[in-house]
């Protein structure tokens, strides 16, 4: 084992969470090492895959009633305060680091106030403190540091979304010379028995081409940022209440951080949540399952569980909300399965042409990990998309049974776009029949972008023992533990709670001794 760093602060991850982090540290004149296991030129935290949406309040205490009712109660109401109080800085914060943001219009998703409610940046209205919610997009003319690495250009030739609010963090790691150790994947917790309570004293880790395992020593802490475990097949058959569920974000957040904070005692929380919807999920010709976030609207469409029923609104789930999660949970007993994990989603041809199924600026498409073809066709070609003279048909492609069931389905769907009028309440814009052939179905997983369940964190960030004590030297920020409870707040909430919890934990590290 050769000992191959110290620093006052180790950090484990690069994603939003980590660089806050470190720079929590580095502004308060500490030295700061962050091991980061993907290459640069192929590093894809979630960050970068996000459709960089911000959330940020208005006023700090209206905010942090809003973010305590979504929670519903299983969040420990002391991390609110924090998070708000630092989130109505954030416009600042993001200035420095030359990303700017573009305040949302209720027309960027398809939304009218009629439809939707005066407070439409909030993703619950009626829930108190909704009113101190915007939500904007990041942007940023900080250049790309490798070619490879696109983005999506807006109006202004600045870059938006995801791809903004990496550049800028990357930008300020360079700008305050954060070291950053690439190809490094921690593997184990650095524990110093010899103190009493023992403490976390640093990180055993394997580079990149190299057998060796490696020790990274901290003199003060190490933070742990290494994302959600939705890479992670184990974990999600373990933890989450659907065992199918499939995730879109980082693939290589496979819940490293987590394991490590559970093997030197920490207390978890929130196992079973995840942020989540339903989502498209394909095994690559090298095998590894990718998820993409897709685009529903550009036609009609409707989904449907595994008997070929609708059970929902799906407008929902059109509109990128948090919610459909909740509708495709249901479990059937008597049969014991999930019958709608897969759901079905089907749509017609007006739908392929309307570009590709999945968004290109955002997820893995927008960082390379997957290229859709414009036309639907390669995908379709693939057997990813299947096809058929009636909906029924294209469900059967697709694995459903009960072809006439689907088309019976449908039928019923048109109909109620002729009256204008469905039985779950779709706003009459959605209502657009399925009535351009050939038809079109894939299978609709439970899923979303991370599990957020991990160590119980407290005010400071420190990560909370079983015994109910923080256990010293050791923090976590970011998606692993993260302060979001039952329902998703806003549009931009994980961002924002990265980066506001992830500077507080590395400020608090360092402080700490
Ligand atoms: C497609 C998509 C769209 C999204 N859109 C939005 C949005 O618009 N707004 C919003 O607020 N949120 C959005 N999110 C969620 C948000 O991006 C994430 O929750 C947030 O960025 C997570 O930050 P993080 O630091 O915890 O994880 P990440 O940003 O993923 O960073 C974790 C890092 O840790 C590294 N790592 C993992 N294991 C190890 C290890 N053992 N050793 C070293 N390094 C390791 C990973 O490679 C990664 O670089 C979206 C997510 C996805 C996937």
């Amino acid at each position: 084992m050769t000992k191959f760093r110290e620093a006052d602060v180790v950090v484990l991850g690069c994603g939003a969470g980590g660089i806050a982090a470190a720079l929590g540290v580095k502004r308060n004149g500490g030295d700061v090492v962050i091991l980061e296991r993907q290459q640069p030129d192929k590093h894809t935290p979630s960050v970068r895959m996000s459709g960089g949406w911000l959330m940020t309040l208005t006023d700090a205490q209206e905010g942090a009633h809003y973010l305590s009712a979504c929670a519903g109660g299983v969040v420990d109401e002391k991390l609110f305060a924090p998070w708000a109080q630092r989130n109505v800085h954030l416009e600042k914060w993001l200035a420095d680091v030359d990303v700017k943001l573009i305040l949302a219009d209720p027309l960027t998703w398809g939304l009218s106030r009629e439809e939707y409610g005066a407070d439409m940046w909030a993703e619950h209205p009626s829930l108190s403190g909704a009113r101190s919610v915007r939500v904007s997009r990041m942007a940023t003319s900080v250049p790309p540091r490798f070619k490879t690495q696109g983005g999506m250009t807006g109006d202004t030739g600045e870059v938006v979304g995801g791809e903004a609010i990496y550049r800028g963090l990357m930008k300020a790691v360079d700008d305050n010379a954060i070291d950053v150790r690439w190809g490094t994947r921690a593997l184990s917790l650095i524990v110093d028995h010899a103190e009493d309570p023992p403490r976390v004293r640093g990180v055993r880790v394997s580079v990149e081409g190299s057998s060796d395992l490696i020790e990274i020593r901290a003199r003060r802490g190490v933070v742990i940022a290494t994302g959600g475990f939705g890479g992670s097949k184990s974990l999600v058959r373990e933890f989450l209440p659907v065992p199918n569920t499939r995730f879109y974000g980082n693939p290589d957040n496979e819940g490293d951080g987590l394991r490590m904070a559970m093997s030197v005692g920490a207390d978890l929380v929130r196992m079973t949540r995840m942020v989540g919807r339903g989502i498209i999920s394909f095994a690559l010709p090298d095998k590894r399952e990718i998820g993409f976030l897709f685009v529903m609207s550009g036609g009609g469409y409707v989904i449907c569980d595994q008997e070929g029923k609708r059970y929902a609104d799906e407008y929902e789930q059109a509109q990128q909300q948090h919610t459909f999660y909740y509708r495709m949970q249901e479990f059937d007993t008597k049969r014991v399965r999930y019958p709608r994990s897969p759901s079905y989603w089907i749509f017609d041809e007006r739908r392929r042409k309307a570009g590709p199924l999945p968004f290109t600026d955002r997820a893995a498409v927008a960082v390379g990990l997957y290229d859709w073809s414009a036309d639907n066709q390669r995908e379709i070609a693939a057997g990813w998309i299947a096809t058929g003279a009636t909906p029924g048909a294209a469900a059967v492609g697709a694995g459903a049974e009960n072809a006439a069931a689907f088309d019976e389905e449908v039928r019923a769907y048109n109909a109620a776009c002729k009256r204008q009028d469905d039985v779950f309440g779709r706003p009459r814009s959605s209502l657009v029949p399925l009535d351009s052939p050939p038809y079109y179905c894939v299978p609709l997983w439970l899923g979303g972008p991370y599990a957020h369940g991990g160590p119980r964190r407290d005010v400071q960030g420190r990560v909370i023992s079983t015994a109910g004590r923080p256990i010293p030297g050791l923090f976590s920020a970011g998606e692993m533990g993260q302060a979001v409870g039952l329902m998703y707040p806003a549009s931009g909430a994980s961002i924002a709670e990265a980066l506001c919890l992830g500077e507080l934990a590395g400020e608090a590290a360092l402080a700490s001794r």
